[in-house]
């Protein structure tokens, strides 16, 4: 009898539990010979994904939701039994901080672009002269590229440096925590590429392709976000529950990945060697590169640097916030004198997540041009998002407790030129490594539906590869 064949998918964060679940349910429901192993360097499951509970607070380290307009996630989250515990988003009013003001996000705007004209005329946030530079995008000729271009200058070009400075680059700051003038407009928002050429202005290709409707006086804004009633940690939990037993290696780390004569050997960190006839490598794309490092096409990877990040949830009794906003949270422009990058009200906008009478705010630090910040003291950072709080908010207290977590290198910096480097790695790899396929936070889409499409994606990958 020929022996089952071996899948082996590397790294437990959302893509590779994604594709690790979505394989062996296929794999079941076409009674397929295949055994799917799933190998995580780390403890525990989940990557970026982390939820601690502490004295009936539910607090989010890694990422706290996700939008719900891109399907998969929702999807997932149904999949595996947690359909009643999706939560949307509390819709309070969101804040930009410009010069230490902060401004209300002008309703009707689309990542900062605008849709409705009045909101943007009588904003603060822009001078006489930014609105009309903003306007002019309803004149200025598309400009056809063949290339791939900068984020920030392209929206520049089309809307002018104010709203791209005190609007767009904050909101944007705060998904790519990078240099919008070194992102890449493909890789990152593509479609206002394509608005671009279709309507030759951003305003009206977003008018007429993501109409915004301003809610009426009392109605609710609707909500974008879904979370999980239990953290998103919930998602990781009922995901791994699922997987068959004995399919999960954790505390492992694969060294290298070798190609042999039929399939290939992976050299685990605890000396052993793992047969696979494919795998997924779902880890980060500098972990992908250690692995392969004997590929000179995996080299770019050793190029594309990631942003360091951390994060302090303070928890606070509601009697030390003296000066409350109403509101779920603002983002910082870059020209104001903030060390802090943005603060979520978390219980204003995920109010299950902390107990009656209490207050759970969440700050970030990690600039690109702020990158020691990450390597303060816990004291230390908790002491600066104070500083900065309480230039807007006055906190009388300390807070009960707060957590602060680092992430090291975990914003991959999607460079001009992204989707093109990404195209010669992938065309190189299936040509000299068959069966091997790239997913993830590193590639596709930083967004954790993005890490599922990639995930739910090397899962056709991976089985068309086997049935050929
Ligand atoms: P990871 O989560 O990084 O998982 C990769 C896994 O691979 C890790 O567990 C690692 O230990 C393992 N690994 C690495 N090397 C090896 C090896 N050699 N052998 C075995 N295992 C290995 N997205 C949203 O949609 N909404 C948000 O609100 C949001 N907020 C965020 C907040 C923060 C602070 C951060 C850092 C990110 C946020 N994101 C958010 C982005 C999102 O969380 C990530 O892009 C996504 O979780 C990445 O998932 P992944 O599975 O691709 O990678």
């Amino acid at each position: 009898m020929s022996e089952n064949k071996k899948v082996v998918v590397i790294g437990g964060g959302i893509t590779g539990l994604t594709a690790a679940y979505y394989l062996q349910k296929e794999c079941r429901s076409q009674s397929l010979p295949v055994d799917v192993q799933l190998i995580e360097a780390g403890p525990s499951l989940g990557g970026k994904i982390k939820t601690e509970k502490r004295e009936g607070f539910t607090i989010e380290r890694g990422p706290d939701s996700f939008l719900e307009r891109k399907k998969s996630a929702t999807r997932l989250a149904e999949e595996v039994g947690l359909k009643d515990s999706l939560v949307p988003n509390g819709t309070g009013q969101s804040y930009i901080l410009v010069k230490g003001r902060l401004h209300k996000i002008p309703q009707g705007s689309f990542m900062g672009i605008p849709t409705k004209i009045r909101p943007f005329l009588f904003s603060g946030l822009f001078t006489p002269a930014g609105k009309i530079r903003a306007a002019m995008d309803l004149f200025i000729p598309k400009k056809t590229v063949e290339e791939d271009q900068a984020l920030g200058l392209f929206f520049k070009r089309r809307l002018g440096n104010q709203v791209v400075e005190n609007l767009i680059e904050p909101l944007l700051s705060g998904i790519y925590a990078g240099d919008m003038d070194e992102l890449s407009l493909q890789a990152t928002f593509p479609m206002f590429y394509d608005l671009e050429q279709r309507y030759g202005s951003l305003i009206k290709g977003l008018r007429k392709e993501y109409p915004r409707r301003i809610p009426k006086k009392g109605e609710k804004k609707p909500s974008m976000f879904r979370t999980l009633e239990g953290g998103l940690g919930s998602l990781v939990d009922s995901i791994e529950n699922q997987l068959e037993s004995g399919s999960v290696l954790k505390n492992t780390k694969v060294d290298h990945i070798e190609k042999k004569e039929s399939g290939y050997h992976l050299l685990l960190d605890d000396g052993s060697v793992r047969e696979a006839d494919s795998i997924v490598i779902a880890a980060p794309h500098f972990s992908a590169q250690r692995m392969l490092s004997q590929y000179d096409f995996m080299a770019p990877f050793k190029e594309t640097n990631a942003t360091s990040v951390a994060n302090v949830a303070m928890a606070f009794d509601e009697s030390a916030i003296k000066k409350d906003i109403d509101g779920t949270g603002f983002v910082v422009s870059r020209n104001s004198n903030y060390r802090i990058t943005a603060c979520t009200w978390t219980h204003k906008k995920w109010p299950h997540s902390t107990p009656d009478g209490k207050v759970l705010l969440r700050c970030y630090v990690g600039k690109p041009n702020d990158q020691e910040v990450v390597d303060l003291s816990d004291e230390e950072i908790v002491e600066l998002a104070l500083k900065d709080l309480n230039k807007i908010m006055n906190i009388s207290d300390r807070p009960d407790f707060s957590v602060v977590t680092r992430w090291y290198d975990a914003m991959p910096q999607y460079k001009v030129g992204h989707k093109d480097r990404l195209k010669k790695v992938y065309d190189q790899m299936a040509s000299e490594l068959p069966g091997v396929y790239l997913a993830g936070g590193s590639y596709e889409g930083i967004g954790l539906p993005d890490c599922i499409d990639q995930g739910e994606a090397a899962v056709k990958q991976v089985l068309s590869y086997l049935k050929d």
